[in-house]
């Protein structure tokens, strides 16, 4: 079993991500190499081009990043962290494979459509593209098992059509279909203005997001000015249909304090938020304050984390350099 999965350096990390990713990726890494199994995670630079970013803010991202996922329990002894870039064969098994990937196929694409907007000429061709070289960061590993968000289900269906498809072109068995890990466990959090859109690294509303590089203040600040409704808490989350804004505080606390969102209610019911809040935003402070202070802590030593992302990249590239040759060769390139 071999678990890959990847985060762009597109901003800070958030609560979001931590919930419904990096928590998971760090239990992940305790189960999976119990039996046997490995984990590899990876920065993802070269998917954070598809949209234009500072050069100087993609760098200190870079390692910002690391940082995080390293403080947030991510062991660089025990799971392959690298970023993309050092790694030149994910961009050259996308390139074969984008031969493979059909242009309907693309067009499909629901994360395509909501990001290009209304300005799909405008788009960049990277973004375009973005599902064939997740297919390729996938497969260069024959990675079994990819934990995803709802958001990432349907490229992990494409890449299994591309996998599929190379596959019986070429006649050879040389990529494992991969399987989507959906945790139960992983929610999808909300922003903190905005209960019908998802918390996300490029929104630009610093009150719709709680990063894990913020101090005590500002997470407690931002919870106490979360946007919700007047009314008072009921004793279950299915008579929360109605209130989304509810309905997200209820899950960040849930997730933060790993207890099921019923159980929580069942202290607060009958209550309002001028009780729920503070509450929430102590239980947020003790949960990410600790993660905050060791980020800090490792970022005072930038070389230090750049040595593990190169250690890991080294380690990435030997077990991808067998799959590219596999495909390379397949396709009757002279390499
Ligand atoms: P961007 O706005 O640049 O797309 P993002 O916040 O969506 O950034 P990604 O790098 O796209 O972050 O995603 C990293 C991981 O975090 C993925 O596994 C994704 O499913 C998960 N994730 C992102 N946002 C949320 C969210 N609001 N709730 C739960 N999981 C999330
Ligand atoms: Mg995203």
């Amino acid at each position: 079993m071999r678990v890959l999965s990847g985060i762009k350096p597109t901003g800070d990390l958030h609560l979001g991500n931590y919930l419904g990713a990096v928590k998971q990726w760090v239990a992940m890494q305790e189960d999976i190499q119990a039996s046997g199994g490995e984990t590899m995670y990876f920065i993802a630079d070269l998917h954070g081009l598809t949209e234009w970013i500072d050069p100087a803010r993609m760098t200190a991202n870079t390692i910002e990043m690391t940082a995080t996922l390293i403080a947030a329990g991510i062991d660089p002894a025990r799971s392959i962290i690298f970023n993309q870039a050092r790694v030149p064969a994910h961009a050259e098994l996308a390139w074969l494979l984008n031969n493979v990937a059909r242009v309907g196929w693309l067009n499909r694409m629901t994360q395509f459509k909501d990001k290009a907007g209304k300005n799909r000429e405008g788009a960049s061709v990277g973004l375009y593209d973005y599902p064939v070289l997740m297919a390729a960061d996938v497969l260069l590993y024959n990675a079994t098992h990819v934990p995803v968000g709802e958001d990432q289900k349907q490229h992990l269906e494409l890449t299994r059509d591309i996998a599929t498809k190379f596959n019986t072109d070429y006649g050879t068995e040389l990529f494992t279909l991969p399987e989507p890990l959906v945790s139960k466990a992983a929610p999808r959090i909300m922003s903190l203005r905005d209960a019908n859109a998802k918390m996300s690294k490029s929104n630009p509303s610093e009150q719709s997001l709680v990063k894990l590089i913020d101090s005590d203040e500002t997470i407690a600040d931002k919870f106490r000015k979360a946007k919700t409704d007047p009314d008072l808490l009921p004793a279950t989350m299915a008579e929360l249909a109605e209130r989304p804004e509810a309905r997200n505080l209820l899950t960040i606390f849930a997730a933060l304090s790993d207890r099921a969102p019923d159980d929580v209610l069942g202290d607060y019911a009958g209550k309002g938020f001028g009780q729920f809040k503070p509450a929430l935003a102590d239980l947020a402070v003790a949960k990410l304050g600790p993660i905050r202070d060791e980020m800090v802590r490792l970022l005072n030593d930038r070389g230090a984390i750049d040595a593990i992302l190169r250690d890991g990249a080294e380690r990435a590239a030997a077990l991808a350099a067998p799959t590219l040759h596999g495909a390379q060769t397949a396709m009757g390139l002279l390499v």
